[in-house]
């Protein structure tokens, strides 16, 4: 089976490529490298021993995405292209709304053009808003999302529904991700920003490989059991095989189901930050500093309906994230740039 990955050259995008292609399916890369680089290809080759056919296209330019699904049958689509920098969602909420929704509509467009009737598509833990109780279930209320990004996560998730309703043979899935952090056991491909990082796990393995001086730690006072931020983190790798577990699901169903990945454990800051120093076998600097604006003090998944339904959940640990997340840092201390 031919499967097409928008946006496959990033974080979540390769290490789903490697899982798909150990598991047998043909993966077809689509991507403009606005935040990756093409040298992730080469790793992915590395690492399967397949080859992985890549257009460097963006994926709402309709023409170019029909050249694809013109070269090849494609039948089904993982969609992970769009922009996914919160902070940056706040200044430049108009690049997100159009980058992330006409990618959307232009690959149901084309999809549609094309008779291809399978999608799974990324969305994120940041639906659920501001207000939502945790443990967070698919079936709680979304909405009061804190950012333009979590917006245009809640509007495309609204559209590939109505889409799915009005098209009784399309099937979606929308995966909800909590934090995923981590890399491949490789060492060969991982997360690689372009600039100073936003997220917890990318900052810390800067500091720790003496890029960074520092880390900030967000608010020391939450109503937490230490205090500090809690979170779902998931391996990428685990993350990576559900899409493996959705796109089964998606060959045997109809409609739109959605799906929370994510461990169902809360992790805080300073235990993350423990883990990774016992990882990476040195002291990490961090400083306690005032909480981050819209920051929430805790949420994690319920995944026990993608356990149910899917037959998946997650196996890997943190002390597993944090091993692989030091191995891909201290081996390709700059990414992909070498
Ligand atoms: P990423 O930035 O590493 O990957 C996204 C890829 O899409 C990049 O390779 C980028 O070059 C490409 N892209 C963006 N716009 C494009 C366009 N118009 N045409 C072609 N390619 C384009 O991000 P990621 O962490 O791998 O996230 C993948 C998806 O998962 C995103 O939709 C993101 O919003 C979502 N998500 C990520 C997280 C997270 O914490 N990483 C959490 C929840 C949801
Ligand atoms: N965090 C922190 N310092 C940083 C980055 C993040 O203390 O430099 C905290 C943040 O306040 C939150 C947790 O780490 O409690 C996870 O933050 P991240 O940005 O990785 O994910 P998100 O907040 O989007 O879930």
């Amino acid at each position: 089976m031919n499967i097409l990955l928008t946006g496959g050259a990033g974080y979540i995008g390769s290490h789903t490529a490697v899982e798909l292609a150990k598991a047998g399916y043909n993966v077809i890369i689509a991507d403009n490298f606005c935040n990756s680089s093409p040298k992730v290809i080469k790793r992915l080759e590395e690492i399967t021993g397949k080859s992985f056919a890549l257009y460097n296209i963006d994926v709402a330019d309709k023409n170019a995405l029909r050249r694809v699904f013109k070269e090849n049958q494609i039948d089904a689509a993982i969609h992970f292209a769009g922009y996914k920098s919160v902070g940056e969602s706040v200044k430049v909420p108009l690049c997100y709304y159009r980058n992330n929704i006409d990618t959307t509509l232009s690959l149901l467009e084309v999809m549609e053009e094309f008779g291809c009737r399978k999608l799974v598509f990324s969305s994120s833990a940041t639906v659920y808003g501001t207000k939502a109780p945790v443990p967070y279930k698919e079936d709680m209320e979304t909405g009061n999302c804190a950012n333009p990004y979590g917006w245009t996560k809640l509007f495309i998730e609204r559209i590939i529904t109505d889409y799915s309703a009005a098209n009784s043979d399309f099937s979606a899935v929308i995966l909800r991700y909590f934090n995923p952090v981590g890399a491949h056991e490789s060492g060969l491909i991982g997360e690689d920003p372009r600039d100073i990082p936003n997220n917890l796990m990318p900052y810390i393995s800067k500091v720790a490989v003496g890029e960074l001086e520092k880390l900030s730690i967000f608010g020391s006072d939450y109503p937490t059991k230490d205090g500090t931020g809690v979170r779902d983190y998931i391996h990428v790798t685990d993350l990576a095989k559900g899409h493996v577990c959705a796109l089964e699901y998606a060959e045997k169903h109809a409609g739109t189901e959605v799906f929370n990945l994510g461990t169902g454990k809360g992790i805080s800051v300073l235990e993350m930050l423990r883990a990774y120093e016992k990882a990476c076998g040195n002291k990490i600097p961090h400083e306690f500093v005032p909480r981050r604006e819209g920051d929430l003090a805790e949420y994690y998944a319920d995944s026990s309906k993608a356990e149910r339904v899917l037959g998946w959940k997650t196996e890997l640990s943190v002390e597993d994230m944090c091993r692989d997340a030091w191995n891909w840092q201290k081996n390709n201390p700059k990414g992909y740039e070498e």
